[in-house]
């Protein structure tokens, strides 16, 4: 037991919770906290333009590191504009902890100057929210903060510290063990479901393995799992858009993404699959589409750490409620204990072959002098050279991150908006460092190819293609610029905003789209 500050307190417990990294915005209410972050050099500040993007840098690092992502932010606007990313987070089932300033406990209910109902606001877009009223209990809070944000189905957590109890002195321990009062995720599966669960799947004609972002959060094991539990039953396998990264797509067994801009393949089989295994994934609308047409045939098992997930869209035959991973290792065991065998799938794979023949994914080629330039074309010689990301959900998942690996997909699922591209790319650039990440925008207007490092001032149109070079290193210039002048600890991510229609300055062909690329990569590696 020891006694401090509030804001000592606050920056002790993030420190003793292993936080390296705090996505924030300082403003009065939120002044003492910041003070005492100096004393503690081994947290990392990451200074952010505006709240919001706050919250979806820390999104970006909880995906990529399955970390949670750690925000602060003053009192009034300054909580207000965290709440989009707060929303999103929760959605996305992402852990993150987001520190709040308050007025004084004596003002609270006055409208005092920055003041709202932060608790309040966002009672219903987080998965617990706090106003510490105590100096004493502060550190416990923290604590139990973060075992919320992290434990069975992980979201956001908001925690509203007035200024005086951050002034305030109190004592802080590291509590020896976090108990909720009344939450206990359930994270082992019961093993009668888990037995009824493998029967149904040994004995299924047309089984599908539909797996979602459930199966990330698990861990590297759960997705080392389901590749095993897929080799032994022999099963075809789709993902959710959240899921991606969790299955290698070179797999012949890998039918693509699924729904609204997933593969044909992918979503013919769920359609006429005789047995869905969901394994953390939640019958999203992208997926199902018209619900009284979804999988008609179907028996459906969903495995999901979150009993509110199970048969709210989608009424199942077996639920397993727990963790993916423990679920998943449940079920091969269990496919062993039992001599289950794979069935003969031949008939159910040649049906799929047929589907896949489609080649959904292809598009023309315009190789013509003056012919335009696909946008799936640009997306993959960036894709080819870099990092790449984007909110273009049509043209990027389905060409591209069907590719990546574990964690390296930072997309926005849920939630996405349009105002502030690029920022889970922050998170993950914090992660990956040295990276260069291209943030692929849909734009509504047709006919350029717009470049712009993010965060700096510049940004100009790409209508004459002598002016490529020019337009390049200017990108690079500032990028190198914004880090020698510590502007951003960071490498600059650089938007390529790519034309609605098609990019069509028609001299714009591959060698220059890999010059782009490669200019920008080699400049990025550089300037670090
Ligand atoms: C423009 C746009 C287009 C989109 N198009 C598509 C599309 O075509 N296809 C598509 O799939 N998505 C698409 N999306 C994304 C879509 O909106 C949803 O975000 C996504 O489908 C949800 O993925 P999910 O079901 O894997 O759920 P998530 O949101 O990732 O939720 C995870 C589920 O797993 C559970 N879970 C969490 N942790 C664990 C654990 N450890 N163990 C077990 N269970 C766990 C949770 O309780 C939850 O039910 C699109 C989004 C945008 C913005």
């Amino acid at each position: 037991m020891k006694e401090m500050s509030g804001a000592d307190m606050v920056v002790q417990a993030l420190v003793d919770l292993g936080v390296d990294t705090v996505f924030g915005y300082p403003g009065g209410a939120v002044l003492p906290i910041y003070d005492a972050l100096f004393n503690h050099p081994s947290i990392k500040h990451v200074l952010v333009r505006h709240e919001q993007a706050a919250t979806h840098a820390a999104e970006g690092y909880a995906r990529s590191t399955g970390k949670p992502g750690v925000v602060l932010v003053t009192s009034g606007p300054g909580a207000t504009n965290a709440v989009t990313g707060i929303t999103d987070a929760l959605l996305d089932s992402i852990p993150m902890v987001v520190l709040t300033g308050q007025v004084p406990t004596t003002l609270i209910g006055t409208d005092a100057f920055q003041e709202c109902d932060t608790v309040g606001i966002t009672r219903h877009c987080t998965k617990h929210n706090y106003l510490v009223m105590d100096p004493d209990r502060l550190g416990a809070v923290i604590h139990e903060a973060f075992y919320i944000a992290t434990h069975g189905r992980p979201g956001p957590v908001v925690i509203d510290i007035p200024k005086n109890v951050q002034v305030a002195t109190g004592s802080y321990s590291v509590p020896e063990k976090i108990e909720h009062q009344s939450y206990r995720p359930q994270v082992e599966p019961d093993a009668g479901a888990i037995a009824q669960a493998i029967d149904m799947i040994a004995a299924a004609e047309r089984p599908i393995f539909y797996t979602g972002g459930g199966v990330i959060n698990a861990g590297p094991d759960a997705s080392a799992a389901l590749r095993q539990l897929v080799s032994l039953t022999g099963a075809p396998i789709t993902s959710t858009l959240m899921g991606l990264g969790a299955f290698p797509s070179d797999d012949p067994k890998w039918l693509g993404m699924l729904g609204m801009h997933g593969t044909y393949e992918s979503n013919m089989a769920m359609n006429r699959a005789d047995l869905i295994i969901a394994v953390g994934a939640r019958f999203d609308d992208r997926v199902t589409g018209r619900l009284d047409a979804f999988a008609p045939e179907a028996k459906k098992i969903h495995i999901d750490i979150d009993r509110s997930s199970i048969n709210k869209i989608v009424p199942v035959d077996i639920a397993v409620v727990g963790d993916a991973g423990r679920a998943l290792d449940a079920l091969i065991a269990a496919w062993a204990d039992k001599g289950h065998k794979a069935r003969d799938l031949g008939e159910w794979w040649r049906r799929i072959d047929g589907w896949r023949a489609t080649r959904c994914l292809d598009f023309p080629e315009k190789k013509d002098a003056g012919a335009e330039i696909m946008p799936q074309r640009a997306v993959k010689a960036l894709f080819d050279a870099t990092i790449l990301e984007g909110e273009f959900v049509e043209w990027v998942e389905n060409s591209h991150l069907l590719k990546r690996a574990f964690r390296e997909v930072a997309v926005i699922g849920g939630l996405i908006e349009r105002q502030h591209p690029g920022k889970r790319k922050t998170g993950k650039q914090v992660t990956f460092s040295t990276d260069l990440i291209f943030d692929v925008l849909r734009k509504y207007e047709p006919d350029h190819l717009l470049i712009e490092a993010a965060w700096a001032d510049a940004r100009e149109r790409l209508t004459d293609v002598a002016r490529l070079g020019d337009l390049l290193d200017r990108a690079a210039g500032t990028m190198v610029h914004q880090r020698l002048e510590r502007i951003s600890p960071l490498a600059i991510p650089v938007l390529v905003l790519i034309g609605r229609e098609n990019v069509a300055a028609s001299d714009l062909d591959d060698a220059l789209l890999g010059e782009l690329a490669d200019t920008l990569a080699a400049t990025a590696m550089g300037g670090a």
